[in-house]
């Protein structure tokens, strides 16, 4: 059986960066914990371990873990994977690779974010989710997850268009701060041993693209991978977790041969769907006993309780 951890961000809330918090997995104190934990208690494998596996039929050790971070934030290389060397813990990144040439870029629910917590309005009028009070922190944050919530009901690229007017109607500031890891960034991390892999070039809920766009996202990004850093493995995480029949058989004759999903589980290799295969989130609610917990087998039922008594646990899933 395996078992893939997903993270997004490790970070302090609190750090200043207006940047959507809701993408923090863990603070850095967190996560140092957790990975210590992995370290005496489980046995983390790289991803080369996890194709060697699935390609030449050999088992992995029991209680396998294998960790993985999408969208490439910067507090990936700033804070995770200095405390990941410490403990000598193999890792993949999942990378939107159009981002890391794009310093300027940031991803629509940061943009979003940012936008809101900003704003010198007080309201926004005229929207077709009619008048969105922004006077207070909470108003801010109830307005801000309606906005979500209403862009993700859109094509990606309208939705984009969308996301554009919002921020300009609510007086985006330009920032020079980066979210995303540059290509030299990336090639450094690669070369001390990190594992890139694709999570298309642009992000976009893949569902909802023609599969001509669905194709040029799949294979654009091993493409800018290949250049950038040079090898590229045949895996690939989808954004915000969605996949269908369509997107699985572009993967497929592609050639891909792992692909991770935000469906949560474990995977036992002999009989999983390996291009649906499936992850457990963290988020900053998985305290170091749930974390635990939920590395266990035969809880499922515990992380389904957990997510029904969630309010903001769709959102959260909405975002990633
Ligand atoms: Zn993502």
């Amino acid at each position: 059986m395996l078992r893939v951890l997903t993270y997004h961000r490790v970070a302090d809330p609190k750090d200043g960066l207006a940047l959507n918090p809701f993408l923090i997995s863990a603070t850095p104190a967190t996560f140092a914990r957790q990975m210590r934990y992995l370290a005496e208690h489980y046995h983390v494998v790289a991803m080369e371990d996890v194709l060697r596996a699935v390609e030449q039929g050999v088992h992995l050790p029991s209680r396998s873990i294998l960790l993985t971070f999408d969208d490439a934030y910067c507090d990936f290389g700033e804070i995770a994977w200095p405390i990941l060397k410490r403990y000598r813990l193999p890792v993949t990144l999942f990378v939107p690779t159009a981002y890391p040439e794009h310093p300027d870029w940031a991803f629509w629910w940061d943009r979003l974010y940012r936008a809101v917590a900003y704003t010198s309005l007080t309201e926004l009028h005229d929207t077709p989710l009619e008048t969105l009070p922004l006077d207070t922190a909470s108003h801010r944050q109830d307005s801000l997850r309606k906005m979500q919530d209403y862009v993700k009901t859109f094509p990606h690229q309208e939705a984009m268009v969308l996301v554009d007017e919002i921020c300009a109607r609510l007086g985006e500031k330009q920032t020079d701060q980066m979210s995303v890891l540059n290509w030299d960034q990336l090639r450094q991390l690669a070369k001390e041993g990190v594992t890139l892999g694709a999570h298309t070039r642009t992000h976009p809920i893949m569902t909802q693209l023609p599969s001509a766009q669905i194709y040029e996202e799949i294979v654009g990004a091993q493409q800018d991978l290949k250049r950038e850093v040079g090898n590229v493995l045949p895996i690939f995480s989808y954004p915000s977790g969605s996949h269908d029949d369509v997107v699985v058989s572009i993967l497929k004759k592609e050639g891909f041969l792992l692909a991770f999903t935000t469906l949560d589980g474990q995977n036992d290799l002999n009989s999983a769907d390996l291009l649906r295969l499936r992850r457990t989130n963290i988020s900053r609610r998985t305290s170091l006993p749930i974390f635990r917990l939920r590395l266990l087998r035969c809880v499922s039922y515990l992380d389904m309780w957990r997510h029904r008594n969630e309010p903001s646990a769709g959102h959260r899933t909405l975002l990633r």
